[in-house]
């Protein structure tokens, strides 16, 4: 019994002394020569040492999967959704990349094997985050990368069509609505919510470790939030400033 709690204290204070990892909000975009998403913003992660990179990925109007944040690309009418993946790397982004394919991401982050890759995919219909899935895994399979791949969404349904089709994947809900408890009981690895959302609920930090559930918060540029987002004892943080919270942290 005596080793039993001795275990559980061990446990518990490891866990409160463990550092928040780093996690790139769309690559690290801010840094000198990057954009959101690119693949340069995914090697600028990498160079710095951050513990994960996080891209947004949609699925085409003709099925195929590309990365980019937002549905229709600023300062043109071309959809995600709707598009052929022709038309839409035609996009140049403001570093002078077209919009990467996420094959093509996927390929620079197998010759990049320190960092994980937080693959987020967007909210679609049903139907169409189904197939996403399905295409995503196969994927992620072929290039040897699904134990390197951690996955989020707004979409429940997205979270749960990654569970049904893998059991062991580290995946994390969004959306901010449904307290650990819920996520625990969808079967998923974590909530990784907003700091608005934290600190409406500072409660579900300590909940979601009690449940053996993964904290992370994004997105966390102030160096305030921060220090809060350390304080709070959380498992990760994504910024768009992973160099400012590494110094931080040091
Ligand atoms: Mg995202």
């Amino acid at each position: 019994m005596k080793n039993w709690f001795l275990a559980l204290a061990l446990f518990v204070t490891a866990g409160a002394w463990a550092q928040p990892k780093v996690i790139a909000h769309r690559g690290y975009w801010t840094a000198e020569g990057s954009a959101q998403n690119s693949l340069t913003s995914w090697s600028e992660a990498d160079r710095v040492g951050c513990h994960g990179s996080e891209f947004d990925v949609w699925i085409t109007g003709d099925n195929r999967l590309v990365v980019n944040h937002d549905r229709v690309q600023k300062g043109t009418d071309i959809d995600m959704t709707t598009a052929t993946a022709r038309e839409i790397r035609k996009i140049i982004l403001p570093n002078g990349e077209p919009i990467p394919t996420l094959d093509a991401y996927l390929r620079l982050a197998q010759s990049t094997p320190a960092t994980r890759l937080i693959l987020e995919l967007k909210t679609h219909p049903f139907v169409r985050e189904d197939v996403a899935v399905k295409k995503i895994v196969r994927r992620l399979r072929r290039l040897g990368l699904l134990e390197r791949t951690d996955f989020i969404s707004f979409s429940l349904n997205a979270c749960l069509a990654f569970r049904k089709a893998l059991p062991e994947a580290r995946i994390y809900y969004l959306t901010g609505d449904i307290a650990p408890k819920a996520v625990k009981n969808l079967l998923l690895t974590g909530i990784d919510y907003s700091m608005a959302t934290l600190r409406q609920h500072p409660e579900w930090i300590a909940e979601a470790h009690q449940l053996g559930l993964e904290v992370n918060v994004w997105t966390v540029n102030r160096e305030e939030d921060m220090r809060q987002c350390i304080a709070w004892g959380v498992d990760y943080i994504t910024t768009d400033y992973p160099e400012r919270l590494q110094a931080l942290l040091r």
